[in-house]
């Protein structure tokens, strides 16, 4: 999967869009060539189209003005052959005119160019007209004996103009007169020239100097696009026959083609700008799925939990390489493949099996599960997985998800923890083995040393043979007393060393000095000590174990006691003062000696264990007491007293004392 994709772009993207830009210029650039060329070749066959036209309209006016000739002539020979009378010359004429009315009038000269006959009569005729005729006779060309035209004549009416033939008549080579044809120019035109050809062109008689004789426009002007001059040759005569297409120039847009042209280029840009956004948005996708899949590659590369996909049937769709690292086959080994697994190991395939019908069977377990891989070394995985379904787009379920965690490391930390807490433990119960033996040792010597003084004592009452009774009862009931206390001690000092719950019980102050009052007198008198007791007289109980009190006592007034050996005998005095702290709900009590005081060196080791400035000290007094005192949600603290010597106080939280049990 994760090759399937290329992370590189294509290096020529820009490029690869230049020929099919290029053909679809060209291919444009042709559409809008061919309607082009189109019009043009229209316009080409228009033009010549006139030219025919043209060509066969001045012929057509050619063959009439000969024929005319020949008729006239044929009159002409009749006329001088037959001698014709004037009368049937003036029918002759008028049925001529009758049927080719361009035709304005003909007229009858003799030899010296008087009129012998007209048609029709020539009243109407200007003087203009007629003045010109007669001197017109120059013009005859007697030496081809051809008829010849004048130049025009201006009618009298406005913009008619008209034509002279002059046809000279001979007999035997003698001039014995002419017939004069005249035409109307604009009947030339109306005539001669069909009517289908007047309608779609303006035709126009003109001569060398652009000056119009005649203008035929029954279709309406012409737009001077398609026109064409064409000389009409008559003998003495050269006249300029003009066409001027009334048609307008081929339409480009009003042509079909071209409108399809026009919208099949539209269509062209217009889908070619959809299949370049499209291709746009293809790359931009493509390049964003380029990446994320990098993204997804290099994370599951990154990744240290193991991935494992399963289909329906339970086939391996996907592993990531922390799973293929995990079991030691590459992805390709193991994808593809149906239970059993080559990574399960053989003592847990019933689980296995049992866990496979269950995941076929629907049931996830919502929570991971621990089980055991077999690496293809052999080797055992301790492993955690947490499986849940794989559902695709539609919402359906199509398979399994699993990841898998490698908890080797997690089971080898767990193993080390367990075997380093058994360490401690069985190092802790040597040293408290250790703390109970120096405890005993430390707190024996005291009832052990009063045994052997009551003891000693007795013994020397015998040996002095004062055997007094009572004395002696005394003094062994004292030794009995301390030997129950040492055997309390030995009790107390192994419940309060294995931390067990005390027996507490509620402790009244003034018992507990009672208790202990023998002993510090026996010590203080020992070493001369004056004992002081300043004591409050109602005092709160305390919740304690009176013995461990009793000995964190003991202990305080041997140190006082044993520090006051270098003073002088009157101030070597002991106190102990008993008080109450209401505020706070205290009892206190403090020992008060005027001894060596305390240094800062020794009070910054004060209460380590075996720490001791005295040669035959065991250095744990202290240690013991600040234990036993916050065993009993105390504190144990000393200052300097202001006298010389130190202060140590212990503050004990007062019991409630109708709750507390009574002892
Ligand atoms: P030990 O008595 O065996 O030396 P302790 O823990 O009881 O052990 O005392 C530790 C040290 O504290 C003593 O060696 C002594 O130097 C000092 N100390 C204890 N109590 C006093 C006191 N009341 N005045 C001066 N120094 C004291």
């Amino acid at each position: 999967m994760r090759h399937l994709y290329k992370t590189q772009a294509w290096p020529n993207q820009k490029w690869r869009w230049i020929l099919p830009i290029l053909l679809v210029s060209l291919f444009l650039a042709t559409l809008i060539w061919l309607p082009w060329q189109a019009q043009r070749m229209e316009a080409n066959e228009r033009q010549e189209q006139l030219i025919a036209d043209t060509l066969w309209v001045e012929q057509a006016i050619q063959f009439q003005l000969n024929r005319n000739d020949e008729m006239l002539r044929q009159i002409g020979s009749e006329m001088m052959s037959l001698h014709l009378s004037v009368d049937t010359v003036r029918e002759r004429f008028r049925t001529l005119i009758k049927n080719n009315h361009e035709i304005y009038s003909i007229l009858w000269l003799d030899s010296r160019d008087a009129m012998i006959a007209a048609s029709p009569e020539l009243p109407q005729l200007s003087k203009n007209v007629l003045s010109i005729q007669h001197s017109a006779s120059g013009a005859v060309d007697f030496d081809s004996k051809t008829r010849c035209f004048s130049p025009m004549l201006e009618a009298d009416s406005k913009n008619m103009y008209l034509l002279r033939c002059q046809i000279p008549l001979f007999q035997e080579n003698r001039y014995t007169g002419s017939i004069v044809v005249i035409y109307r120019t604009a009947g030339i035109l109306d005539e001669l020239v069909p009517w289908w050809f007047a309608q779609e062109n303006q035709i126009m008689l003109i001569d060398n100097d652009e000056k119009m004789y005649a203008n035929r426009a029954a279709g309406g002007i012409g737009k001077n696009v398609y026109t064409h001059n064409r000389t009409l040759d008559l003998p003495g005569l050269q006249l300029i026959l003009r066409t001027n297409s009334n048609k307008s120039e081929p339409k480009l847009l009003s042509n079909l083609l071209v409108l399809t042209v026009i919208l099949l280029s539209l269509g062209l840009i217009w889908s070619l700008l959809a299949l370049w956004r499209d291709i746009s948005r293809r790359l931009a996708a493509e390049g964003a799925l380029r990446q994320q899949v990098t993204f997804r590659t290099a994370m599951e590369n990154s990744l240290v939990t193991g991935l494992r996909a399963r289909d329906m049937e339970g086939r391996l769709t996907y592993v990531n390489p922390a799973f293929s690292r995990m079991v030691g086959y590459p992805a390709e080994e193991i994808i593809g493949r149906l239970p059993p697994m080559p990574y399960w190991a053989p003592e847990a395939i019933q689980e296995y099996q049992g866990r496979f019908t269950q995941l076929l069977a629907g049931t996830v377990p919502s929570e991971g599960f621990e089980t055991i891989y077999q690496h293809a070394s052999g080797q055992r995985i301790p492993v955690l997985i947490y499986e849940s379904p794989l559902i695709n787009e539609h919402g359906l379920q199509t398979g399994w998800m699993s990841s898998i965690l490698d908890i080797s490391e997690l089971k080898r930390a767990q193993e080390l923890t367990r075997r380093q807490e058994e360490k401690l433990n069985a190092s802790a119960h040597l040293a408290s083995m250790g703390e109970i033996a120096s405890m005993l040792a430390h707190e024996l010597n005291q009832p052990l040393a009063a045994i052997s003084s009551y003891t000693t004592g007795a013994i020397n009452l015998i040996k002095a043979g004062d055997i007094n009774p009572e004395l002696l009862q005394s003094a062994l009931e004292k030794a009995n007393t301390q030997a129950q206390r040492a055997g309390h001690i030995i009790r107390s000092v192994h419940e309060f060393v294995k931390k067990r719950e005390p027996t507490r019980h509620s402790v009244g102050i003034p018992d507990l000095i009672a208790s202990v009052m023998p002993l510090v007198e026996m010590q203080a008198q020992a070493g001369h000590i004056n004992l002081q007791w300043d004591l409050a007289p109602a005092l709160p109980p305390v919740l304690a174990d009176k013995i461990l009190l009793e000995q964190v006592l003991l202990n305080l007034t041997r140190n006082a006691i044993e520090a006051m050996q270098q003073t002088p005998p009157e101030k070597r005095i002991l106190r102990v003062r008993t008080s109450a702290d209401s505020a706070q709900n205290l009892v206190v009590v403090e020992v008060i000696d005027q001894g060596h005081g305390i240094s800062d060196d020794v009070a910054n080791q004060l209460f380590s264990p075996f720490f001791s400035t005295k040669s035959t000290g065991m250095g744990m007094g202290l240690n013991i007491c600040r234990t036993a005192i916050e065993f009993h949600g105390g504190k144990l603290s000393h200052t300097d007293n202001p006298a010389g010597g130190t202060i140590f106080r212990f503050a004990l939280p007062a019991a409630d004392y109708k709750k507390s049990p009574v002892e």
